[in-house]
């Protein structure tokens, strides 16, 4: 099972990153022992000093699938759920500053909390919305008809250059608000108000 994540998503995000908007799917991805269930702990790892949350909707394929075209990709989505990247923000910006890869900053064990999957359609997953709420506060707001690039662009774009399986994730990208966790705080994501993931910081 393979875990893609989509960076620099959606506008607003990119703006508060202070990045550029890219021309092309920004793609990497995280091992399969970065999962994290809904109601697990994540414990803050010793090598950094700022671990952000960024909440995302992530999307499960239902069928493996290679070079699929926009038009087919609502065919290859079993179901979505909420998620957080958890970034070690600290080291992706010294990734960045050295132009070395990401994967010490997001794909580390834990770093990717997964909620509880729920069906629906591409066009219902395009109009739903979606919050986080740290320590019952609401610090992010996601409306997936304003990704930069839609669902059936993602599946397109990373299925011509991987193969994908059945199982595997697709993290969608973070909309604008994140920021840093520390010991004690609890992370909370609804789609639609229906609460899919929790999480406690230690
Ligand atoms: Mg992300």
């Amino acid at each position: 099972m393979k875990i893609f994540c989509v960076g620099k998503n959606y506008v607003a995000h990119v703006e508060e990153m202070k990045s550029q908007v890219p021309q092309s799917p920004v793609i990497f991805m995280k091992p399969e022992t970065a999962q994290l269930s809904s109601g697990k702990t994540f414990y803050l790892p010793d090598f950094s000093n700022n671990i952000h949350y960024e909440a995302e909707l992530v999307i499960k394929i239902n069928k493996g699938g290679k070079s699929i075209r926009k038009k087919d990709a609502a065919g290859f989505i079993h179901g979505v759920t909420l998620g957080i990247d958890f970034t070690a923000r600290d080291i992706q910006q010294e990734c960045k500053a050295k132009g070395y890869p990401w994967e010490l900053a997001k794909s580390f064990d834990y770093s990717a909390a997964i909620g509880e999957f729920v069906y629906m359609s591409l066009d219902e997953i395009m109009q739903s919305r979606f919050v986080s709420k740290k320590n019952g506060i609401v610090v992010q707001k996601g409306d997936p008809s304003l990704m930069i690039f839609d669902i059936p662009s993602i599946i397109s774009f990373i299925s011509h250059r991987f193969t994908i399986k059945k199982g595997d994730l697709i993290f969608t990208g973070t909309p604008k608000g994140v920021g840093p966790v520390q010991s004690g705080d609890i992370l909370e994501l609804y789609l639609n108000d229906k609460k899919l993931l929790i999480t406690d910081i230690k």
